[in-house]
């Protein structure tokens, strides 16, 4: 909040009066100390000296780009922050000889003679048309290509589908030459990896052409090196869940395609005070009883999260003002769980810690609907007091239901009537509630927490022999 307001007090902070110049190699690398300097990102430069001492990671660690081009250590650390818009009043111009083609800009020729060495082969697309439809069809050339493979989103005439293939990114955006309904339809034949998109037209005429290229189109390149898209999504319902813990609903924009992968989160952008904020959550089932299928369009336009409310927090505070009909905005997913980790289990042992639940749920949804060769699923929950717990009775109810499902709370913060187990994460509780059905049992085991609860967790699990191959940590 400090630093939004310095931004709004007018004052110079480029101390080039409002100027913006084309900054060369040379004259970036002089400005390179803590009272001077400058950062490239994506080909702008930016005086970041005023925003020093506000820098979440400390003064040190924007000093690692002083001087140069940082675009790949912001990209490491945190390229879902909006730094557009929190650095705006840094701006000092742009890159007059670019130290490096922008991300996502690179010639078609050069994308391709990249990906040939070291990526998946790239896809192409094609259309065709009858009176009434236009289908568009994208032929990824991978087998593991599934509805969520795909993210379509279509505003006034821009059409925008990204299909994720491994860590890449294919766009097909074009501003369609014609006007179409607002129903599409996404089906995907996962055995030849090919996606079609069948757009009805709003007359029956014939199209010359899809429509005129939009930026990035046909390209094929590391997500992450593409920027996050965002879409505006309304508050539909707002449930308490504990005292501080609320059920949040967000209804995607018509003509959306978006559906978020087991294990993976969104960002959510809210203007607060002016400046565009952005935090990492995980998207949830409405509740543990969801059966988990294969959602279907048109169905699919919900997306849930179980948000903690921070009263001191920057960002949850904002996000509890909004009223039902209020609009949010939602990225494209992001993470590294990968389904197939589930394939064949037997054992799923989850460790969460307050809102480090959020990743279990369709994680445990998806496991227990979807995995025949599962023989148990334990929750180990973390909380500080009983009233923290969330959906404390669902997970009693499946347990009760489902028996391959058992849970068992753990608080640290007990009032003196408590008489389960105590303490936090420790390698005591770990081994006795890990139980390994056989040696060759195929175990994994997930963990999501405060910082310090993930990084223990991890230490403990290594010591006590699971290899990395047996844990997923949730990190963003
Ligand atoms: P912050 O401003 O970050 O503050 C949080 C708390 O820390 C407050 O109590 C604040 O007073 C305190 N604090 C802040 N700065 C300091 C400081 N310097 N020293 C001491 N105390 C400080 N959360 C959910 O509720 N649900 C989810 O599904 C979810 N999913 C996530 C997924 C990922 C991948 C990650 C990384 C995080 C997720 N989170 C989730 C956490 C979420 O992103 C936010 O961190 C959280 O909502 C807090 O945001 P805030 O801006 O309101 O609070
Ligand atoms: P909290 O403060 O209510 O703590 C919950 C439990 O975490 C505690 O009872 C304790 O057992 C454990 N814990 C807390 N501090 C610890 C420490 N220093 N050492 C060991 N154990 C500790 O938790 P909260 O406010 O709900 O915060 C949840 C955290 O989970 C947040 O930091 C959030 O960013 C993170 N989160 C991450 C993801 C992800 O995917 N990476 C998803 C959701 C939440």
């Amino acid at each position: 909040m400090d630093w939004i307001r310095l931004t709004k007090s007018g004052k110079d902070l480029t101390g080039l009066k409002g100027r913006l110049i084309e900054v060369t190699e040379e004259e970036l690398k002089k400005h390179n100390k803590k009272d001077d300097c400058w950062i490239c990102i994506r080909g702008f430069v930016y005086n970041v000296s005023p925003y020093m001492e506000y820098h979440p990671g400390g003064e040190d660690e924007l000093m690692r780009a002083a001087g140069s081009d940082g675009t790949d250590l912001f990209d490491q650390v945190h390229r879902w922050v909006n730094y557009e818009s929190m650095l705006k009043e840094c701006l000092v111009g742009r890159m007059a000889m670019k130290p490096a083609f922008p991300k996502g800009m690179l010639p078609q020729s050069q994308v391709t003679d990249t990906l040939a060495k070291e990526g998946p082969s790239s896809p192409s697309y094609d259309w065709f048309q009858t009176d009434s439809l236009v289908t568009i069809v994208i032929y990824t050339k991978q087998k593991d290509i599934n509805l969520d493979s795909v993210i379509v989103d279509h505003r006034d005439d821009s059409f925008r589908a990204e299909t994720v293939i491994k860590d890449y990114s294919y766009l097909v955006h074009v501003a369609l030459s014609h006007e179409i309904q607002e129903d599409f339809s996404v089906l995907v034949v996962e055995n030849v990896g090919k996606i079609e998109i069948v757009l009805k037209k709003k007359e029956n005429t014939s199209w010359k052409c899809l429509g005129h290229p939009q930026e990035n189109h046909n390209s094929f390149i590391p997500k992450k090196d593409t920027g996050l898209f965002y879409r505006k999504c309304q508050l539909v319902s707002k449930e308490d869940v504990t005292h501080d813990t609320k059920l949040f609903c967000l209804m995607l924009p018509p003509s959306t395609h978006l559906e978020v992968p087991v294990g993976q989160h969104v960002y959510l952008r809210l203007p607060i005070t002016g400046t565009e904020i952005v935090k990492p959550y995980t998207p949830v089932c409405d509740s543990l009883f969801s059966e988990f299928k294969e959602p279907v369009l048109p169905n699919n336009i919900y997306i849930y999260f179980l948000i903690k409310i921070y009263p001191a927090g920057f960002f949850t505070p904002e996000l509890d003002q909004l009223q039902i009909g209020d609009y949010v905005s939602v990225s494209n997913p992001e993470g590294n769980f990968i389904i197939s980790q589930l394939q064949e289990l037997e054992d799923l042992f989850l460790l969460a810690a307050g809102t480090g639940f959020t990743p279990m749920v369709k994680v445990l949804n998806y496991a227990l609907t979807n995995i025949p060769s599962l023989r148990k699923v334990k929750l180990m929950f973390f909380n500080k007091t009983e009233d923290d717990i969330i959906w404390r009775s669902q997970l009693e109810k499946l347990a009760f239901k489902d028996k391959r499902f058992e849970v068992e709370f753990v608080l640290s913060a007990p009032t003196s009537e408590w008489s389960g187990k105590q303490g936090y994460i420790s390698p005591a509780l770990l081994s006795e509630f890990l139980k390994r059905r056989s040696d060759t049992s195929k175990v994994l085991i997930c963990l999501c927490g405060p910082t310090p609860f993930t990084e223990q967790g991890m230490k403990m699990l290594h010591d006590l022999n699971f290899s990395k191959d047996e844990i997923h940590s949730f990190t963003a």
